[in-house]
């Protein structure tokens, strides 16, 4: 293998990453068995040489080492483990990745792949008499998304204490049907939920019980993205538990933007900073003390050529990837530049940087007798078009089938 043998150690974070036997646990159950083999780009029926051959070329186009996409080798490496071997294969085709949860040996915890190839968002359940799911927000801030965090949430779920039974009273079927004499002869059938088991079909005893759920808000978690805790719902008899989910909610943050793994900060300079350069101290997520400096001669603009903001990039300053943290997106900084105001320029600065800037202004020649100066007042685009005597009556555009303003004014009068 590629790195080191084990391509799940870089999921390695956290502290315990136990058997599984936790409560937090994959979130999928709609069995997907065809994912593993769209990544190695094979069919289904692919013998163990076609396994074999399209992993190793996709393992040399997508290596990082040449400039590949770390996150997609990984999900390579992670279905042609499970693909290549016959046993986990079985699993897989049978149960999908959910199958590889118990004893997935090397494989690292059905969780884990989960997250690799469905960015860790639950899938709803298409089996039968699964409990409904409870799904709670969770506020969580940037800085928390950056560094991961582990919050202690108290929920209180329903538990069966003991055996349950089959109700008595509806034969386990929920419904109770009832004979109601309306007329001489004429008998009503009535079904209505069975009073002693409340339509469950079982009779059991319950129990509230507070439980303390240790919500792992993994770094680089996405908003709306779901952290699962199966089974953890309601216990109702003969029904398996629905999950409790606690939903991401990101926060916004003050400084920073976020988009995927990539983070935006704007930065207002003067043109004297934007032309001359400029040093800028920001506090990164994590707490760390970053300096953007610019180099030196680089320019910054007031917009980009081709008419779009100006952005420039800090590179590996993003968010950590889910499930990788050690690969960043971006820092993207989009700047402004504030040029001076009328009058901020003296005639002695305005000469010196004639000297100094490219592009002076040629000196223009032309014939004072004919030609005529025009200067500059202030202006709002919003104004464009509205210029003219015409367009000052506001009925204008209304009748405008009948021409010009004057016809309108002898309408009303
Ligand atoms: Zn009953």
């Amino acid at each position: 293998m590629f790195f080191g043998g084990d391509p799940f150690e870089h999921f390695g974070h956290h502290g315990s990453r136990g058997g599984g036997g936790g409560g937090r646990r994959a979130a999928a159950s709609s069995v997907d068995t065809t994912k593993l083999y769209e990544t190695l780009g094979v069919e289904k029926t692919a013998d163990e040489k076609e396994i074999k051959k399209a992993y190793r070329k996709l393992a040399v186009k997508h290596h990082p080492d040449k400039g590949g996409d770390e996150h997609l080798f990984k999900e390579i490496n992670a279905a042609y483990e499970i693909l290549s071997d016959p046993e986990k294969r079985a699993k897989y085709d049978k149960y999908g990745l959910e199958g590889l949860e118990e004893g997935a040996g090397g494989a690292g915890s059905a969780e884990d792949l989960f997250s690799m190839f469905f960015g860790g968002g639950a899938r709803r359940s298409a089996g039968p008499r699964r409990g409904e799911d409870i799904n709670h927000p969770l506020k969580v801030s940037l800085e928390d998304l950056y560094n991961g965090k582990t919050v202690k949430l108290a929920v209180s779920r329903q538990v069966i204490v003991g055996e349950s039974k089959m109700c008595t009273g509806c034969d386990g079927q929920g419904v109770v049907v009832e004979l109601r004499q309306i007329a001489l002869g004429m008998v009503q059938q009535i079904q209505r939920r069975c009073p002693e088991c409340g339509g469950e079909g079982y009779q059991c005893q319950r129990r509230r019980e507070r439980e303390v759920l240790e919500v792992l808000v993994e770094k680089g978690m996405k908003n709306n993205q779901k952290i699962v805790f199966r089974g953890k719902a309601d216990e109702k008899p003969n029904v398996e538990p629905g999950n409790i989910n606690f939903i991401v909610q990101e926060k916004e943050h003050a400084l920073f933007k976020r988009k995927g793994a990539d983070l935006l900060i704007t930065k207002t300079l003067s043109l004297n900073e934007a032309l001359c350069g400029f040093e800028w101290k920001i506090t990164h997520l994590d707490n760390r003390e970053i300096i953007i400096k610019s180099r030196p001669g680089e320019v910054i603009k007031a917009e980009a050529s081709d008419r779009r903001p100006f952005v420039k990039v800090v590179t590996g300053e993003g968010m950590p990837s889910l499930g990788n943290p050690f690969v960043k997106g971006d820092l993207y900084v989009l700047f402004t530049v504030e040029f001076p105001d009328d009058g901020d320029l003296k005639d002695d600065q305005v000469e010196a940087l004639k000297k100094i800037l490219p592009g002076a202004a040629m000196s223009m020649e032309y014939d004072p007798e004919t030609a005529e100066i025009a200067h500059l007042d202030h202006a709002d685009v919003k104004n464009f078009g509205k210029g003219g005597v015409s367009n000052q009556s506001s009925n204008y555009d209304s009748d405008d089938e009948e021409g010009g303003p004057q016809q309108v004014q002898c309408n009303q009068s």
